[in-house]
This record gives structure tokens, C-alpha cells and sequence, in this order.
């Protein structure tokens, strides 16, 4: 595993929508393990999809710290949603920034996992906004573009 770049806000490469992967080979296993690697990393991300580490297919990796750990999509669908919810949400391409941002409350995904197998999750709460957050990527959409009122708030630097 390695830990990848990560693309920041105003590389054109973020505002691209992201091609299905066709086969699932070593080079998109490769790819999945070194993005929860790269989210992981100092803690610092929820999810990550793979225009964000300059690849543009359509991946994308989540772990909102609950019971799922874990959670791999390749080729995600979202094939219904549910109600609203609003939460403050970042983005490791957009340091710094925070916005308010209206998500569906629940969401049903399909998608394919590493094996190629279809899978279909609901989700609510974080991991519905997550979920929402990473696939827009694959769209070339970021949540600053949804912002509630195009308000965004700037977070103090950590480092
Ligand atoms: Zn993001």
C-alpha cells in the first residue's frame, strides 16, 4: 500500500466526471487500498474517491467510524433517497473550508465490490451524507458548489 496524492480544489481534474471501471484488476485493488490508506492517514477523511487522488474512475472509499468500517464502491449507483438532512461538512481536497450542506437522509447504493459482486446498502445519518459527498465527486461536484446559502466557513489551519 502507498499513500497517494491528494488533488486540491482548483486542479481541473476535480471538476471531471469520473469513467466506470470496466474490469477489476489488480491496478483497481491497488487503487482501493492505497485510497482507505490515504484516508486514514493522520486520520483525516471519512471518505475518498478517486478523483481526489488523480484517478478518474468511478471509486470511491468510506469509513464513518460506525458499525460498517470500512466500505469499498466501485461503480456506485444511488438508486433512491429518502427525506433531508442538513450537516456541516469538509473535504481533504478543500482544506480549511467548511459548509453547510442539504443531503438526502437516506440513501439506497448500488455498487460493486472488489470481487465484482454487486451490493446494495442503505445508509442514514453521516454515512448518507458521505456517500452523497464521494459520488458527487465522481461527477466532478463539490460540496462548496451545494453550499446552503453559498456560505462557507473557514476553519482555523491544523497542523
Ligand atoms: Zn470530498
Amino acid at each position: 500500500m502507498a499513500l497517494r496524492n491528494i488533488v486540491m480544489e482548483n486542479d481541473p481534474l476535480l471538476r471531471k466526471t469520473s469513467r466506470p471501471v470496466d474490469e477489476i484488476t489488480p491496478r483497481i485493488i491497488k487503487l482501493l487500498d492505497d485510497m482507505a490508506e490515504t484516508m486514514y492517514y493522520d486520520n483525516r477523511g471519512v471518505g475518498l474517491a478517486a478523483p481526489q487522488v488523480g484517478v478518474l474512475r468511478r471509486v470511491f472509499v468510506v469509513d464513518v467510524g460506525d458499525d460498517h468500517g470500512l466500505l469499498e464502491f466501485i461503480n456506485p449507483e444511488i438508486i433512491e433517497t429518502e427525506g433531508e438532512q442538513e450537516y456541516c461538512e469538509g473535504c481533504l481536497s478543500v482544506p480549511g473550508k467548511t459548509a453547510k450542506v442539504v443531503r438526502p437522509a437516506k440513501v439506497k447504493i448500488k455498487a460493486l465490490n472488489r470481487d465484482g459482486e454487486e451490493f446494495v446498502l442503505e445508509a442514514t445519518d453521516l454515512l448518507a451524507v458521505c456517500i452523497c459527498h464521494e459520488n458527487d465527486h465522481l461527477n466532478g461536484i463539490l460540496f462548496t458548489d451545494k453550499a446552503v446559502n453559498g456560505e462557507i466557513f473557514y476553519a482555523q489551519e491544523e497542523d
